[in-house]
């Protein structure tokens, strides 16, 4: 649990710093952005000056989307959350999968049905998976099989007293699981940290987990990770049960169920 706390406060100092800067330099690349647009937007087409003008876009935009990743890890980030089916928006997701990750790997998908509701900002939300799923398959490169499930989980106070992060009450698991190389104890315990990766330049960010550990606390869930080298990695996001609306008008104003949509 110390260890917990200790890498719980590390994380916060590095939050605070990464937002900080990210939200700086966002403002920054806006500017950038805004400019070269209307540069191109004046420019001939065939014009060199317009060729060089939109490669330095595409870089802006590039680096748009790392702040933006640096945002999200920093809780900075302004979600839209919507009361979402999980089981709907998991297998929509597992089509786009099927057609991305290659024949070499295998997609085991296993839904509770039912499944409560989650509130959540869906885009972010898919982004996220995607992002596990996409590690998941660069630690496969020989191939394996991917498990995507997703069931109701209670925490009760023994349970929520071993995880230092967690909290009492409902909420839905899903599990991104690959039986791919796994990380070893050094890798494991950086894993979350932004700017973290063993991946070649250019190949990764080492955002993509910060990201998604940011987006999971800011909704109020927590992460759990399990690594073996050689045996694979788990990751499990636990998010917290929409609050039914009966529930959540209660005591607030005495108003009529809302007519379903
Ligand atoms: P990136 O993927 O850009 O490196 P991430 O933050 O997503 O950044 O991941 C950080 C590091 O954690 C990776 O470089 C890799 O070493 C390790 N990692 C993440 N996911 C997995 C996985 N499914 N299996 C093995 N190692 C992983």
């Amino acid at each position: 649990i110390k260890e917990q706390l200790a890498h719980a406060q590390k994380m916060e100092a590095v939050g605070q710093l990464t937002g900080g800067l990210a939200h700086d330099f966002n403002n920054l690349l806006q500017v950038v952005m805004t400019n070269l647009e209307l540069v191109l937007d004046r420019g001939g087409r065939d014009d060199d000056m317009a060729l060089r003008a939109a490669d330095a876009l595409r870089a802006a935009e590039r680096g748009a989307e790392l702040t933006g990743q640096m945002l999200a890890f920093a809780r900075r980030q302004t979600l839209s959350p919507r009361r979402t089916d999980l089981g709907a928006l998991i297998e929509a997701l597992v089509g786009l999968l099927r057609r991305t990750l290659g024949e070499n790997i295998a997609i085991d998908l296993r839904l509770a049905s039912p499944l409560r509701d989650v509130m959540i900002d869906r885009g972010q939300l898919e982004n996220a998976l995607l992002n596990l799923a996409l590690n998941a398959r660069d630690a496969m490169p020989h191939g394996g099989c991917l498990r995507i499930a997703a069931d109701n989980v209670d925490f009760d106070d023994e349970r929520a007293d071993r995880h230092a992060e967690a909290r009492h009450g409902r909420f839905v698991a899903i599990t991104i699981a690959d039986t791919g190389v796994g990380m070893s104890d050094a890798v494991r315990m950086r894993a979350f940290e932004p700017f973290f990766t063993t991946k070649d330049i250019g190949k990764g960010s080492g955002l993509g987990l910060s990201m998604v550990y940011g987006f999971v606390k800011q909704s109020g869930g927590h992460i759990e990770l399990d690594s073996v080298p050689g045996g694979g990695t788990t990751l499990t996001l636990y998010l917290p049960e929409a609050v039914p609306p009966a529930a959540a008008d209660a005591g607030a104003r005495p108003a009529p169920e809302p007519p379903a949509d």
